[in-house]
């Protein structure tokens, strides 16, 4: 009885190639990548690469495979890693979590994760929420994790703040290390959580602006930022009377969506505020598509992987900066 230390060694590699043969053409017809011609033949395989079939393209002159400008394109690990690498994202799985189960440098596997995240993050970048919408706001921790470009450790600008950074009293900020997150969760399904850096009136009209559809229905909790609001027809209930739920106007939905992203975001073990959109996109991306399974995200992913326009701007982390209104992103990701 053979010994497996990984579930992927387990994988048939030829189904693997069949399946992201069929992901990669199922929309358009087998085609150079490089000049759309459809005058190919088949070129054999690869000898380091088994099961990877080559083929011959008549109008370059040139050679290419299913892979070619994908964001698998050129990896030296073989679909079976990328396969279960993007479903155990799904899980939310951390990427050391991930560098674990699959047995790749976490190195490797970090710039994977963002990678795949970038990608499914491109099915969430011209998302609004409309109908009835709930909102609600949260304070997270999120500091200078990560090193610095130049390796070693990053410049903090403080004291470091031992095992956690104590609460303060009261609303959060981008400079003291607790960026606000914005929630507005339609009664219809879809969602859509942003990363201002604080909350203040200005901001909070901008990101309503951008979230939720001009003249939807908008239910909230008595903050003033809220109150504000033009453009919605906006009733709150106000937690410091008590008041909790005043027929149909309650924000429990999107209280509710806070108790699923914070254990999402506590698997991270803190994080970079930098990178907190991104967390955001991809954690709004599950929830968008909460009712399939975790493969059938993953597939969803992968399919998007193997699109050459999505992956050249995955891999330069275009779609995690798109969804970064108010200026978090201060370096790329990738
Ligand atoms: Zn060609």
């Amino acid at each position: 009885m053979p010994v497996l230390s990984y579930i992927h060694h387990l994988f048939n590699i030829d189904q693997c190639h069949a399946y992201i043969h069929t992901l990669r053409w199922k929309d358009r017809s087998l085609q150079c990548p490089r000049c759309q011609s459809q005058d190919i033949d088949p070129w054999g395989n690869y000898h380091y690469r088994p099961g990877c079939k080559r083929y011959w393209g008549n109008g370059c002159k040139r050679t290419f495979n299913d892979l070619t400008d994908t964001l698998l394109h050129q990896s030296k690990r073989s679909l079976a890693y990328w396969i279960l690498a993007t479903f155990l994202l799904c899980l939310s799985c951390s990427s050391r979590r991930s560098a674990r189960e699959l047995g790749v440098h976490s190195r490797t596997s970090y710039r994977w994760c963002w990678g795949l995240r970038n990608t499914a993050v491109s099915y969430e970048i011209d998302r609004q929420v409309a109908g009835t919408v709930e909102a609600d706001d949260l304070y997270h921790t999120a500091g200078q994790k990560g090193q610095a470009k130049q390796g070693g450790t990053k410049p903090l600008g403080r004291r470091p703040r031992g095992r956690r950074k104590k609460r303060e009293p009261g609303r959060g900020h981008y400079e003291k290390d607790r960026p606000a997150i914005i929630a507005w969760v339609s009664r219809q399904g879809p969602v859509v959580i942003q990363a201002p850096k604080d909350f203040t009136v200005k901001t909070v009209q901008k990101a309503a602006d951008i979230a939720v559809h001009a003249g939807s229905r908008l239910y909230t909790d008595s903050a003033s930022s809220y109150q504000a609001l033009k453009g919605y027809l906006h009733e709150f209930v106000n937690h410091t009377k008590k008041e909790y739920a005043r027929g149909d106007v309650h924000e429990n939905r999107a209280e509710c969506l806070f108790s699923l992203l914070k254990p999402y975001l506590r698997v991270f073990r803190g994080l970079s505020k930098m990178n907190l959109p991104g967390y955001l996109g991809f954690f709004q991306f599950l929830r968008n598509f909460r009712h399939q399974t975790a493969f059938e995200q993953a597939e969803m992913i992968l399919c998007a992987a193997l699109d050459p326009a999505i992956a050249s701007r995955a891999r330069k982390g275009e779609f995690v900066r798109s969804l970064d209104h108010f200026g978090l992103l201060q370096t790329a990701i990738i």
